[in-house]
């Protein structure tokens, strides 16, 4: 039933990490204007989760959308390009292969590129599918150069993200958000209050006594989901028997060497380490599951395998892999780790952060909350975290390891029907499932499913569209031109140099 039509007058964030920061940011410029009060609850005495450094390429939409200026916002948060995310051993011990950020090759006459190049291959008349993605060839040469709006250039078929520092992120939003009308609140929350008759959250009660009231209320408070859990009970759908990781420790390195444009992800005996270099330093962490291996040797598999001084000591994290059931319950939404928890192997919680906030503000509901607007914003949500979480079962299943029994356990886990189903048309004839919205496009299964030896049987007929004595040739001149291109372009680290260095000090 729907609940009577109160006009939002006043919304309440609870909470200021990365999620609360980018849900004020977004709203005090998109929602603040049709007359509605923004105030964000945070409390310095517990902190944020402070790691979440990769990100994917929407969110250079999300700070075009606020009109933020890139290179001021990558001086403040010691950004870097990022241009895909480089898998080591996970199909086999000594397998590495790239998932960029782009195509590969370009399709011809609405046919795939990917099904000529299987002809190709088959054939013996093409290299890696590597050398016909110009973000992966870029990022093996650690070049760069801003992608084209000209389709006919070769240069437009890639896209980028950041690898930056999520606390400066923070810091920054919260600049721009106050600069925007948002008042932050500082304060450590111990009661919430619920009306009576309505079941809504009414207020929240602080340490020091003062109650902040809302019409919609946002937790952003992290993985304790203060509101959404703690007040409303929504549920948790608890994935961590197809995804089992559930710590994590982290552990900042020195750099020694320019950043390169890609993350790392590493395949350890019980989960994986990434590498994610900033301008400032380097990030790194290892993901694991504990019934595998203890806290301890986790910290010493990290350890051994950073490559400057660390900075500071390890940090521990714990974590359940899901989502929680209602993600907007009566009147509360939640975004962020109170929202649910895909380990960071895709870097794709900052992208569901701001899926969750883009569906808010596309449902508004500024003259009252209906029923119809949270059942759309749930079953959209419901569908972005599951095609995630497949994607990433795809890495861990998708492999002959047999080293240890995390491996074994999740070669041999039963697996979603929704991923069987998609593996099964691409072991055919190298079929992708088309998703309409959200992520992860072709490009991004293809180099999965191949770079962990999920190779189709055969090609799709249509890719006979090029004749035989011209698919050679075809091949070669892209491969030849994505080379002289990238060969053309400066390096990523003169690039940084050039258009957003950061300074050691800035904001830190
Ligand atoms: C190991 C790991 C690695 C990750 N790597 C990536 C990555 O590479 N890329 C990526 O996109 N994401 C990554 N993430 C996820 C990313 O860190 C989070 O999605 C992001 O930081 C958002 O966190 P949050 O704002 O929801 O929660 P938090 O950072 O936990 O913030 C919670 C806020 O709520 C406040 N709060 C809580 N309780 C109260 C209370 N009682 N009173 C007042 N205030 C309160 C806190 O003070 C804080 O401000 C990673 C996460 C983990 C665990």
């Amino acid at each position: 039933m729907d609940q009577a039509a109160t006009a939002i007058k006043q919304i309440t964030i609870v909470g200021g990490g990365t999620a609360g920061w980018m849900t004020a940011a977004a709203l005090s410029r998109l929602i603040r204007p049709l007359g509605v009060r923004i105030t964000l609850i945070e409390s310095d005495a517990i902190g944020t989760v402070g790691v979440g450094e990769a990100t994917l390429p929407h969110i250079r939409f999300f700070n075009e959308r606020l009109g933020i200026d890139e290179a001021e916002f990558m001086k403040a948060t010691q950004a870097t390009i990022k241009l895909g995310i480089e898998f080591r051993n996970w199909g086999r011990i000594g397998d590495s292969y790239i998932h960029p950020f782009g195509d590969f090759g370009r399709n011809v006459g609405g046919v795939d590129f990917h099904q000529f190049w299987l002809r190709a291959h088959q054939a013996g008349k093409a290299g890696r599918i590597d050398d016909y993605s110009l973000p992966i060839v870029m990022s093996e040469a650690a070049r760069f150069g801003p992608p084209s709006h000209d389709p006919r250039s070769v240069m437009s078929a890639f896209s980028y993200a950041y690898q930056m520092d999520a606390t400066l992120y923070a810091k920054y939003l919260r600049g721009f958000s106050e600069a925007n009308g948002v008042v932050r609140q500082e304060g450590r929350i111990v009661d919430v209050h619920r009306d009576g008759e309505s079941g809504d959250i009414s207020e929240v009660e602080l340490e020091s006594g003062d109650r902040i009231g809302g019409d919609l209320f946002f937790d952003c408070s992290g993985f304790r989901g203060l509101l959404i859990e703690g007040a409303l009970e929504a549920g948790y759908d608890d994935w961590s028997d197809i995804l089992p990781c559930n710590r994590a420790v982290a552990l900042p390195c020195e750099t020694i060497e320019p950043p390169i444009p890609y993350t790392r992800a590493t395949a350890h005996q019980a989960g994986w380490q990434w590498r994610i270099p900033l301008q400032h330093r380097v990030g790194n962490g290892h993901v694991y599951c504990s019934d595998y291996i203890s806290d301890d040797e986790a910290a010493s598999v990290l350890l051994e395998n950073i490559d400057g001084p660390a900075c500071g000591d390890p940090r521990f994290l714990k974590f359940l892999t899901g989502k929680r059931r209602k993600q907007w319950d009566r009147n509360v939404v939640a975004v962020g780790l109170s929202a649910g928890f895909l380990e960071p192997l895709e870097s794709t919680s900052i992208y569901l952060i701001q899926a969750a906030i883009t569906n808010l503000v596309e449902l508004f509901p500024n003259s009252g909350i209906r029923d119809a607007d949270r059942d759309e914003f749930n079953t959209v949500m419901d569908l972005e975290y599951e095609r995630v979480r497949d994607f990433l079962v795809l890495h861990y299943h998708a492999t002959e390891r047999d080293d240890s029994p995390f491996w074994n356990y999740v070669r041999t886990m039963p697996i979603p029907d929704s991923l069987k189903y998609k593996m099964d048309l691409f072991r055919d004839r190298g079929v992708v499932v088309k998703y309409k919205d959200g992520l992860f496009l072709d490009a991004s299964w293809i180099a999965v499913y191949l770079g962990q030896r999920v190779v189709p049987q055969n090609f799709a007929p249509l890719a006979g569209a090029i004749p035989e004595d011209r698919l050679g040739p075809f091949m070669d001149d892209l491969r030849g031109l994505i080379r002289r291109t990238v060969d053309a372009l400066p390096s990523h680290d003169a690039y940084l140099r050039q258009h957003c260095p950061a300074g050691p000090d800035l904001m830190a």
